[in-house]
């Protein structure tokens, strides 16, 4: 790349605006329409995906806990894509292409890093195209003013972002699972437990956005948008995002980590823990913007605990550290391992090997979560160690976590995007896991019920918020009671999406999300 190119930051949008004018593909930029073109002919060009079996075990992270409670003929259930068509598009001007050359009412559904937890997008419907992204791979850095700024494709993954954005010394409030799509996750208002409350959510760091319309249009979107905001919390019910470009924070804002692992042995010890580990989060740890904490319990019983402390923490990290370590002695609970990582990019990276061996045939997964605006009070502390953790179906499903995670700070004072994620101060995620080829249906049947019961009793608690975003909820769980002002955070941002969704998609093209219970 020449060198001026390497400090423009408008140059990646710029070359991909020139390509779409040569190819004749749709442009919007500030609200003027260009020709689209865009017909059967395109669709016949842009690469097709024949083996939908294969394409849906390689593509598909997980099946939804709900789904495998369906039971065909003799237990099984579904392993593969209903859509008529799969396409890997590897332009902006291919994906309009394909819209355009589509009628206007084909359901079109995106694939980025194959995590939606209902599988909606993979599974879609036999009058649906499923446009999976993996190609649109590029990541790239330029520089501005303010700093350094890196344009991610939309089939990019974390590990590919996290390993580039390591080379340039920088750090990103990114999810924890390697394979998690970027755009996946900002798109519906992803947040990292153990970065956000210094850098935000991803979504919030973004500056621009290119996408596609159901009309077929490409659009460069800025905070100036109105479409800009709501696409970085409700995006995947908007329209297809091919790339986003976002604001890099320096590698020092995330100074150490601390890690500890306990063992235990019975539930009454990893409940004592957490009441304990909860109290210290709540005295030590909220009223200090400095550091995040993150208990997590696992159904191969360890508790792990994490402390991240930012650039602003002038304490001293054992003042943190060492109550943690007391608790678990006086619960005569074995320490397993000590860590202590001095860059973001090792705490970014640490859960990688462990979700890689989350494997099963299918694997199978429940995802929900609950959360507090406040800093949670006593009777919401009790309630996340004395039901969540004692019910969860840990044993059961022994992949299973309880995620127990401070929020708040740089979430709770940047932009307000549509996610409930930048509202909450604390936040609990339960995702229940197993190997389903060693459950029966009765078993997967029972898991369920247990995670439904726990989802259930939540909402009766006082100041507890259940399933406030797109990522850490079950969108086909049959619960009709999901609020869009919950998922999206307020009435005023759910009434804002609601209206974009009929301007902007009017035929619900895109209906393979995590929202389509409330748009
Ligand atoms: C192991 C694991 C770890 C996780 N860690 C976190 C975490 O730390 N924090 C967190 O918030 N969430 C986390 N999640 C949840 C995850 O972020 C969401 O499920 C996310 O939406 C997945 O994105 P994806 O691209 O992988 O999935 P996909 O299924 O490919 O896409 C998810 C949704 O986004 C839509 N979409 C994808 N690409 C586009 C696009 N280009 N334009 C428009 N819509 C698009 C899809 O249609 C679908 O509706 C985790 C999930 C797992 C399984």
């Amino acid at each position: 790349m020449p060198e001026e190119q390497k400090h423009d930051p408008d140059f990646t949008r710029r070359s991909a605006l020139k390509k779409a004018a040569a190819t004749g593909a749709g442009l919007v930029v500030g609200g003027a329409v260009a020709a689209v073109a865009g017909d059967d002919q395109t669709n016949g060009i842009v690469e097709r995906v024949e083996a939908k079996e294969e394409w849906f075990a390689e593509r598909a992270f997980s099946l939804s806990g709900n789904k495998v409670l369906v039971s065909k003929s003799g237990g099984s259930f579904p392993r593969t894509t209903l859509a008529s068509q799969i396409y890997r598009p590897r332009s902006a001007q291919e994906i309009a292409s394909l819209v355009k050359g589509s009628s206007a009412t084909t359901p079109i559904a995106c694939v980025c890093g194959g995590h939606e937890a209902s599988n909606a997008p993979i599974f879609a419907s036999t009058d649906a195209i499923v446009l999976d992204l993996m190609h649109l791979n590029s990541i790239e850095f330029q520089r501005d003013d303010k700093g350094l700024l890196v344009t991610v494709g939309a089939g990019v993954v974390f590990r590919e972002l996290v390993e580039a954005v390591k080379k340039q010394h920088g750090a990103l409030p990114v999810g924890t699972g390697p394979g998690v799509g970027v755009v996946g996750y900002i798109v519906n208002g992803g947040l990292s437990g153990y970065f956000s409350r210094r850098l935000g959510l991803l979504g919030q760091r973004v500056v621009s956005a290119t996408m596609v319309t159901a009309a077929g249009e490409i659009r460069v979107l800025t905070s100036k948008d109105e479409l800009f905001t709501a696409m970085m919390g409700a995006g995947s019910a908007l329209g297809i995002v091919t790339d986003v470009t976002i604001r890099v924070a320096p590698e020092q804002a995330i100074r150490r980590t601390e890690q500890r692992v306990f063992a235990f042995t019975t539930r009454e010890q990893a409940i004592a823990f957490c009441r304990g580990g909860l109290r210290i989060m709540k005295n030590d740890v909220f009223p200090a913007d400095s550091v995040s904490f993150e208990l997590v319990v696992t159904g191969t019983k360890a508790l792990v605990a994490t402390l991240v402390f930012f650039d602003a923490f002038e304490g001293n990290d054992a003042d943190l550290v060492k109550p943690l370590e007391d608790l678990a002695a006086n619960l005569e609970l074995p320490l397993l391992a000590e860590s202590q990582w001095s860059s973001w990019y090792e705490a970014a990276a640490a859960l990688w090997p462990v979700i890689n061996e989350m494997k099963g045939d299918p694997l199978v997964m429940l995802q929900h979560s609950v959360g507090t605006r406040e800093v949670p009070d006593e009777q919401i502390l009790d309630f996340v160690s004395d039901t969540i953790v004692a019910d969860a179906p840990l044993d059961e499903a022994q992949m299973s976590i309880v995620e127990i995670r401070t929020l708040g700070g740089a979430a709770l004072t940047g932009t307000k995007v549509p996610s409930g994620n930048c509202y909450h101060q604390f936040f609990v995620d339960l995702v229940a896991m197993y190997d389903a080829k060693d459950k029966t249906l009765a078993e997967r049947q029972s898991i369920a019920n247990d995670v439904q019961g726990i989802v259930e009793k939540a909402k009766t608690v006082d100041g507890l918020v259940v399933d406030f975003s797109g990522t850490h909820s079950q969108p086909d769980d049959r619960d009709p009671a999901v609020k869009a002002s919950v998922i999206f955070g307020s009435d005023e941002m759910a009434e804002a999406v609601r209206g974009l969704k009929k301007e902007f998609d009017p035929n619900n093209r895109f209906r393979f999300h995590p929202f389509a219970k409330i748009l």
